[in-house]
């Protein structure tokens, strides 16, 4: 029996977020005080084990959750990842492990996430000019993630998204360029919509730039003719640019198209607690659970009460013209 929730929507995909770490300092990730100074980390017994973490992927494989995704922060940071995800990899039932890195540890974990079965990876990457995403990240690593991206190609990784969050007078002058990769690589180039997510956003309705808008400025470069989705490309509508691309343009439109109708997630949360939307932050608290001697059913429950939480849809698009986000979480704890 599938998973469902009140609205019959399917559960079947979880994604966890690892650790709030992370080797970057992203502008939307970060407040601009924080990204100088200190950030608020959980402690290191707010996170859940890679025990409690295992514990809970098998209850929820049992229950119908087929797909899991680390991110984070950034899930590589944390350490002695690799033996968890070898044992996660291992859960029977569970046929589809995939990764969201910003890519600085890909070159040297590619091989062992490879023969670990995880053969999924999306990398972020908001710029191709190396000044610039040092700007964003704070840190200076285009060439380090550059060679992780060919590293896991030449490995066989695939596929092999690149996710970059579009902003207004930021990074949207790189579009044809972001493009023009999917026509040369094996990649499927996504581009998302910049979202109001958190205290530490910088998100305004003038750097925003819907899909539609995307669309029609990467057309100079030749006709987007839609591909048939598959199971791997989640909300992103998928086409290909002109006749001969050997990629792939991915667009992701939380605010102009939103994809509630069809959202399949449930996250649990770095501080573990269990979210079933990003933008809503009712969470059920699945740490407290798993410390107080409960069994496996008391987890099945609460897996059960989050996805009875799910709300029908995010309502984003109405708060497009107030400033500020209901969503007030920072993202490396809820899990990009
Ligand atoms: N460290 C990993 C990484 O960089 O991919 C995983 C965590 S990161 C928070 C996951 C994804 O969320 C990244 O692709 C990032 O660009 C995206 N993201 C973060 N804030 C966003 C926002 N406000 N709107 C849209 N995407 C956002």
């Amino acid at each position: 029996m599938p998973l469902t929730d009140l609205f019959s929507r399917t559960i079947s995909y979880l994604r966890l977020s690892l650790t709030d770490r992370c080797n970057l300092r992203c502008m939307y990730c970060v407040t601009e005080e924080e990204s100088t100074g200190c950030l608020t980390k959980l402690k290191h017994d707010e996170l859940l084990t890679y025990e409690e973490l295992l514990r809970v992927v098998r209850v929820a494989v049992a229950m119908g959750i087929t797909k899991v995704r680390l991110t984070g922060g950034e899930p590589l940071v944390r350490r002695d990842v690799m033996s968890f995800i070898r044992a996660l990899t291992r859960i029977e039932g569970l046929s589809d492990v995939r990764l969201t890195t910003n890519g600085i540890l890909l070159e040297r974990f590619g091989q062992e996430l490879f023969d670990a079965g995880v053969t999924k990876v999306n990398i972020s990457l908001d710029s191709l000019h190396p000044e610039r995403v040092e700007q964003i990240t704070g840190v200076n690593c285009f060439h380090q993630v550059w060679r992780g991206i060919e590293s896991v190609l030449a490995l066989g990784f695939t596929p092999v998204k690149l996710n970059m969050v579009v902003m207004r007078h930021i990074n949207d002058d790189e579009l044809l360029d972001f493009a023009r990769l999917s026509q040369n690589m094996s990649i499927q180039v996504r581009f998302i919509e910049f979202m109001p997510i958190g205290e530490s956003t910088r998100w305004s309705a003038d750097t925003f730039i819907s899909t539609d808008e995307i669309m029609d400025r990467i057309r100079v470069m030749g006709d987007l003719t839609p591909l048939r989705k598959d199971r791997s490309d989640g909300p992103a509508q998928v086409y290909r640019l002109g006749e001969k691309s050997v990629g792939s343009l991915g667009f992701i439109s939380p605010l102009s198209h939103h994809f509630c109708n069809r959202c399949n997630r449930l996250r649990l949360t770095s501080a573990g607690t269990l979210r079933s939307c990003l933008l809503h932050d009712a969470e059920v608290d699945l740490r407290k659970v798993l410390r107080s001697d409960s069994d496996d059913a008391a987890i099945r429950e609460a897996l059960l009460e989050a996805i009875r939480n799910k709300p029908q849809g995010h309502r984003l698009a109405e708060r497009m013209h107030r400033s500020g986000s209901d969503c007030h979480g920072r993202m490396s704890r809820i899990g990009g």
